[in-house]
């Protein structure tokens, strides 16, 4: 597969095919369009969405789709052909601009958190230009945004493309203290790394856990064996290895760039990273990766589990948010520079990070909740669910130099911090902390906590939105100053005053230690284990009022928002619990009580020529207890999920199922792993974790 330039990009309709097939005039028309988010008028629509299709069709596209990402988490599309009625009873293929441009899908069964009443359940969707076009699977795939009748956000789309908006707005203000006259644009950008894991399609198919949660709610710990790790190498390597080829090879036809795959810490589990682009891009081409990841999985009779904790006791998936900012003249803006000018820009755009993220913790936090990645989030593996930033020794002693007006010593110089004589320190001389949830890496800042399965709009929406916020508050602080002799002084005083207030979210040490969380507590740092603990302050006034600012929510759109989050916490929870008590009243307790039986009868006949089994009758006292108990646990749990109905309050009711359902789950899976550790491995009903993770 040496000829991978060739076919890279070959299903999208990007740069290269767009100059190739448009006439000049409506290219530049279009690529006006796609630089400022300016709508698109009727003849260019029509032109360019003819020149799609002939391109299209040309691939073997029959039907065309609007492609959004609703509230429901994952992508969704309704597929028309292009054909219609010509004269004489033939068929055309026809394409309009405004097919391009506009979709009215019947949406009313989308979450919409009562941002649409049904008696006016109309969503529309309207392309994003931004974003390219593709065919996939016989359709041709237009990226659009999914906005209610009166233009409320309805997807994890438009928000993060107004934060993209805001961003740059603030940040073209802020650089021209700087002396950047000539940017008109600034973009952030993402790559994200993937994590996921692949297992037997043969055993997935025997886990209703797995088929209705995405996760097992099962399961004993497999014992630790040298020899099970040495299997693992053994077999899975050549089937894994098939698998990452052909699902490199299916991106790169899309237009991604993946990059690195890699094995990753758990038995089973493995890494995509893709090069990094444009956050909007970037989120297209997350969505579109973790589907052909699934797919791609299945042709290989292999299931891909993209679930945030598809396994208790091993490591669980996370999404690595790698976030930074680019000028449309090439700078990335958190790239240290050269010169102290370049520095001082440098070190002001991360005290406005420090500050930001400082303020807006909360929203930082909630950006990655999830049902699934609170399983992930503070426990051993992941990042803590406790907000802070990592910015490494080097960047940490000029930060406190500037605060003290102290001295910043490198290995060969000292430098006074004045202004004029910041030094210029080394690049990626980061020590990689990776217990950090936000970490500096040297030209990005990574953010790790986003759940392997989530949609990254999210979180970029926020953190853009944060640092638009802080941006445009040194903007205003500092304006005044320009190009006055005391500019660099005040800056100083400022970075100064930023530090000095927002120095305690900065933590350099060991973020899973029970320290920390001590540590965090005293310095005053929020702390929210759930979703349902920190999701009621995405409407606190602070939050509300930047969202607001910036266009990215007003209140209906944010208290929807909200409103989806928590229904989904509790949807999920509610699947999850009666998944678990059906696989436990028809498979698991059926089979521990015919095993029980077994036993029974056994010492029944051994009795009766007067022999008895130590061991028989130790296993049946223990069995006979943990049926009991289980027993007991399924119904309390049918009862506490039946109570949870009758609860209205979407926030109390989430509590609720966070509190009792989730606590009664985990009894009784404790009670269930026990059974199963007591039953001999023929008579278990379901593959165990041994089964599953080392035996692919
Ligand atoms: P590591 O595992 O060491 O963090 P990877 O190579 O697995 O490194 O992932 C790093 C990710 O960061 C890649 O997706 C890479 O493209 C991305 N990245 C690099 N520079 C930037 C940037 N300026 N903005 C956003 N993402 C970036
Ligand atoms: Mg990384």
């Amino acid at each position: 597969m040496n000829n991978i330039p060739e076919f890279f990009g070959c299903n999208v309709f990007n740069e290269t095919v767009m100059k190739a097939k448009l006439p000049k005039n409506i290219y530049k028309n279009l690529r006006r369009t796609m630089g400022k988010s300016v709508p698109l008028d009727a003849e260019t629509a029509d032109i360019v969405a003819n020149a799609i299709k002939e391109w299209a069709l040309e691939l073997g596209a029959t039907h065309y789709t609007h492609w959004f990402q609703p509230m429901t988490g994952t992508t969704a599309e309704k597929h028309d052909s292009f054909i219609s009625v010509g004269a004489n009873g033939t068929a055309l293929m026809e394409f309009s601009g405004k097919a391009l441009i506009k979709g009215e899908p019947d949406a009313s069964s989308f979450p919409s958190g009562g941002l649409r009443q049904t008696s006016s359940a109309r969503g529309y969707t309207a392309w994003d230009p931004t974003s390219y076009c593709f065919v996939k699977e016989g359709s041709l795939y237009i990226p659009t945004v999914f906005v209610s009748y009166t233009g409320e956000a309805l997807d994890k789309k438009t928000p993060l493309l107004r934060s993209m908006d805001a961003l740059s707005k603030s940040a073209v203000r802020f650089l021209k203290l700087f002396g950047n006259e000539n940017v008109t644009r600034v973009t952030s950008t993402v790559g994200a790394e993937q994590e996921y894991f692949l297992i037997d399609k043969k055993k997935f198919d025997q886990r209703e856990d797995l088929i209705l949660t995405g996760r097992t709610l099962f399961g004993a710990k497999p014992p630790k064996g040298q020899e099970l790790d040495d299997q693992y190498f053994a077999n899975l390597k050549p089937r894994i290895a098939a698998y990452m080829a052909d699902l490199d090879e299916e991106l790169w036809k899309l237009g991604i760039y993946s990059k690195t795959k890699h094995n990753e810490v758990a038995p089973a589990q493995h890494e995509m990273a893709p090069i990094f682009t444009t956050s909007n891009l970037g989120t297209d081409q997350n969505e579109l990766a973790m589907e052909v990841m699934e797919k791609v999985a299945l042709k290989h009779g292999l299931v891909c589990l993209l679930h945030e904790k598809p396994f208790e006791g091993v490591n669980g998936s996370g999404k690595h948010n790698n976030w930074s900012m680019s000028t449309n003249d090439g700078q990335n803006l958190l790239d240290p520079g050269d010169t102290p000018m370049e520095n001082l820009q440098f070190l002001t755009i991360l005290c406005a990070l420090i500050k930001g993220v400082d303020e807006y913790a909360d929203l930082m936090r909630l950006s990655a909740a999830s049902a699934g990645n609170d399983h992930r989030l503070g426990a051993d593996e992941a990042p803590p669910a406790i907000i802070s930033m990592f910015l490494g020794e080097e960047l940490d002693a000029v930060l406190k130099a500037i605060e003290e007006d102290g001295v910043y010593k490198t290995h060969a110089q000292s430098f006074e911090i004045g202004v004029n004589a910041l030094p210029s320190f080394p690049k990626d001389s980061t020590d990689r902390n990776r217990t950090s949830p936000f970490a500096f890496t040297g030209n990005r800042f990574e953010f790790r906590m986003v759940g392997s399965s989530d949609n990254i709009g999210c979180p970029n929406a926020l953190l853009n939105t944060i640092v638009a916020e802080e941006l445009s508050w040194f903007a205003d602080n500092l304006e005044q100053y320009k190009e006055k002799e005391c500019f660099e002084s005040e800056l100083k005083n400022l970075l100064k005053e930023v530090l000095r207030k927002h120095r305690r979210i900065i933590f350099n040490g060991d973020g899973y230690s029970p320290e920390w969380v001590k540590e965090a507590e005293r310095r005053g740092l929020p702390n929210y284990p759930s979703i349902v603990h920190c999701m009621p302050h995405y409407t606190d006034e602070k939050n509300l009022r930047i969202l607001r600012k910036f266009g990215i929510f007003n209140r209906n759109e944010l208290t929807a928002r909200t409103e989806i989050h928590l229904e989904k916490y509790s949807k999920t929870r509610r699947i999850e619990a009666r998944t678990m008590i059906e696989m436990a009243r028809k498979q698991l307790l059926p089979a521990s009580l015919d095993y029980l039986n077994k036993l029974c009868q056994s010492i029944a006949a051994k009795k009766e020529i007067g022999m008895t089994s130590k061991a028989e009758q130790k296993i049946a006292d223990k069995l006979n207890e943990l049926c009991d108990n289980f027993y007991d646990s399924i119904e309390r749990l049918e009862k506490i999920v039946a109570d949870a109905r009758k609860i209205s309050d979407v926030q109390k009711q989430a509590e609720f199922f966070h509190d009792y359902v989730l606590a009664e789950m985990n009894i009784m899976r404790e009670i269930a792993d026990e059974i199963e550790i007591n039953m001999p491995q023929d008579l278990y009903p379901i593959p165990t974790y041994s089964e599953i993770i080392y035996n692919v």
